[in-house]
């Protein structure tokens, strides 16, 4: 008798049983764990992913498959035990964590795509290897002694490489690198955002030669993505760098993982599976016995929490190498300025005078703000009327370019008004600054600057950005204006000022780790200025001079700031001391939405009595009306992470949602909005 008579399917649906299948003879010899198969579904016919086989069924009435997609399985055991994790872990269908893993051109049951020829790893790069050698610092040296110990044991160790900026935490991912492709094992590095950091890209493709490395990025075709995925499997790329997408890799031999700029947001995904990458990395090293190190210049407050418990080793780079000194801070009291004018100024009157010294000395600028567009807020001088998006009920933006008011949640878009659609008054104000308005505002007061601006609008094109940093790299552009994609891994030795229009805008997010990422981005920015022989300046404008998150970055002091900021955390018990689960529902039906959360929240609540659990809502959330949807939620606070996921699991199993009410599970949220 066959042993493989029944095949255990899961389906990317948000059903979390396995699905017996019975496999007709003649596919017998072809079934295989991780492979794709056709089954009927209901009455559709869809993708399922073998992921057990066996012979026998307790199942009575059975389906047969219909039949094998793939010759070879796509997914691995190591894959398989991931995805199953983060089912378990997020709160997903294995079927659905299974989808995320696997490559774009194998979603939908295709096995194989044509590619477009990539002669190129990104467009606009293509660098050959070079012998460069680096003197190592003291302790750089140290740190590469402990995480090559530990390489070469090929034991599972997390480290946290806490390096202040320039302090040459890429050297020390290389020398690991080295040592693990010497083991004969693979590597898999994480930079976030990594279309927009070719400099990192030209550094690792000189460093190891293109041949060895796939890069993975979202600028890529699905063809582009199938050959980087080929490289990989077939194990000619050795090492693979990417976004958090491509912690599900096919490589055989994962030996290193390496997670440069740890804390940033973009490493959590926002669509289910929401899993973080940096417990999904540590998840796979786990399996793969593989060694971690987490890099930042300000560690997240749970990794940096988790050193401090032991379950991290941590690993300091405390100087700046080539002897750069950290740029001197200067706080601009913005609240002080008001006075001055009539209308509040763009740039403060040091800021200004900074400016023009720096362009007199030919020395580069670059200026930051975390927000997009040209007002970030218009309305009637009249009655009052905030012009709003008729989908988020959120304000609109307006973009001078495209003369046109867009919502930056959904793509709404319309034409700018000069009248009000309320009470027809003709006096439209157009406030708030953005990215664009502070663009015009420097070439109206430096006429003769080159000025150019890098955020998402201005780099629709695939090599935009390649061309701007190009530009900026070769002196073409003397001031660079742009949002947190200037904040990343930038160098510029020219760079001698960097300019912060406004520290408020993420200290005003209706969010616990506003503090945090205020601080964090405001050190990074920082770290862009003075990286060469010239000492580079900061200013940084801001209403509130005295919060503790920006004193902190003025001083480079993250040790103040994380005891400050864990304390503040300890006493209203949230992250790292516990875990958050937000649990938001929505509806193109108000009544509905409100009715479901209140019914879900009594069962919850019952289900946690007398338990460690504590729960928020149901509430409407900060976001009430978002893409046509009225949204509903709860949060709740726990500690034990497991046995909370398995009480929800039971319960959304044992009462089913009405079908037009839409579910959203988030554990350990980055925000909740
Ligand atoms: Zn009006
Ligand atoms: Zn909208």
């Amino acid at each position: 008798m066959s042993e493989n008579k029944f095949v255990q399917v899961a389906i990317n649906l948000p059903l979390n049983d396995v699905f017996d299948y019975s496999v007709p003879q003649a596919l017998q010899p072809l079934v295989k764990i991780g492979k794709r198969v056709w089954i009927s579904f209901g009455n559709r016919t869809i993708v399922g992913f073998i992921v057990g086989i066996s012979a026998s069924t307790a199942i009575t009435r059975i389906k047969e498959i219909k039949s094998v997609i793939d010759k070879e399985p796509i997914l691995s055991s190591e894959i398989l035990e991931l995805t199953r994790w983060i089912a378990d872990y997020y709160l997903c269908s294995w079927g659905e964590a299974i989808d995320a893993a696997i490559a774009m051109p194998f979603k939908k049951g295709k096995t194989s795509i044509k590619p477009r020829l990539a002669s190129q790893l990104m467009p606009g790069i293509d660098y050959e290897k070079k012998v460069v050698k680096n003197i190592l610092t003291s302790y750089q040296t140290k740190a590469l002694l402990q995480l090559n110990q530990s390489i070469v044991k090929r034991e599972f160790n997390v480290f946290l490489l806490h390096g202040i900026t320039a302090s040459g935490k890429t050297e020390v991912y290389f020398g690991a690198i080295e040592q693990t492709l010497k083991q004969g094992r693979d590597v898999l590095v994480f930079i976030p955002e990594i279309a927009l950091t070719p400099q990192t890209v030209q550094w690792f493709t000189e460093k190891f030669g293109k041949e060895k490395i796939a890069l993975v990025h979202s600028r890529l075709s699905a063809g582009e993505k199938f050959i980087q995925w080929q490289r990989i499997k077939s194990g000619q790329a050795k090492i693979v760098i990417g976004p958090r997408s491509a912690i599900f890799s096919p490589l055989k031999n994962l030996g290193l993982i390496v997670v440069d700029e740890e804390h940033e947001n973009t490493y959590k995904q926002e669509d289910t599976p929401r899993y973080h990458l940096i417990n999904t990395a540590i998840k796979r090293a786990q399996i793969a016995q593989a060694t971690v190190i987490l890099g930042s210049a300000t560690p997240s407050l749970e990794s940096n929490y988790a050193a401090k418990k032991g379950d991290f080793e941590l690993i300091e780079l405390p100087e700046r190498i080539k002897g750069s000194e950290l740029p001197q801070v200067q706080i601009v009291d913005m609240s002080n300025q008001s006075t001055r004018f009539k209308r509040l100024p763009i740039l403060s009157k040091v800021l200004e005078d900074n400016i023009s010294r720096c362009l007199k000395n030919k020395e580069q600028i670059i200026i930051f703000l975390n927000r997009r567009g040209f007002s970030t807020f218009v309305n009637c001088n009249k009655c009052g009327y905030v012009l709003q998006c008729p989908k988020c009920n959120l304000s609109l933006v307006y973009h001078s370019d495209k003369k046109c008011l867009v919502c930056h949640h959904c793509s709404y878009m319309q034409q700018a008004v000069q009248i009000c659609p309320k009470c027809s008054g003709s006096s439209i104000n157009y406030l708030g600054t953005g990215t664009q308005k502070v663009e015009s505002e420097l070439s109206r007061i430096f006429p003769l600057a080159r000025i150019a601006r890098m955020d998402s609008d201005s780099m629709r094109k695939k090599t935009a950005h390649f061309e701007a940093l190009d530009d900026f790299k070769n002196k073409k552009i003397d001031i660079l204006v742009g949002t947190q994609m200037l904040a990343k891994g930038l160098d510029f030795p020219n760079v001698t000022l960097v300019g912060v229009i406004s520290a408020d805008i993420s200290l005003n997010l209706p969010d616990f780790r506003a503090s945090e990422r205020t601080f964090s981005l405001l050190t990074q920015v920082a770290g862009r200025a003075g990286r060469g022989k010239i000492a580079g300046k900061v200013i940084i404008q801001t209403y509130t001079p005295d919060h503790y998150a920006i004193e902190c970055a003025i001083n480079h002091d993250y040790k103040v700031f994380y005891e400050k900021e864990l304390l503040f955390r300890k006493q209203l018990n949230l992250p790292p001391f516990s875990h958050l689960i937000s649990i938001v529902l929505r509806s193109k039906e108000e009544k509905a939405v409100i009715s479901a959360a209140e019914n879900l929240g009594q069962k919850l609540m019952l289900k946690i009595k007398g338990l460690e659990i504590s729960m928020i809502g149901p509430m409407p959330m900060p976001i009430y009306k978002l893409k046509g949807y009225f949204r509903c939620g709860l949060i709740l606070n726990t500690a034990d992470i497991l046995n909370t996921n398995k009480l929800i699991k039971e319960l959304l199993k044992d009462n089913k949602l009405p079908s037009k009410i839409k579910l959203a599970i988030d554990v350990d949220p980055r925000m909740v909005i």
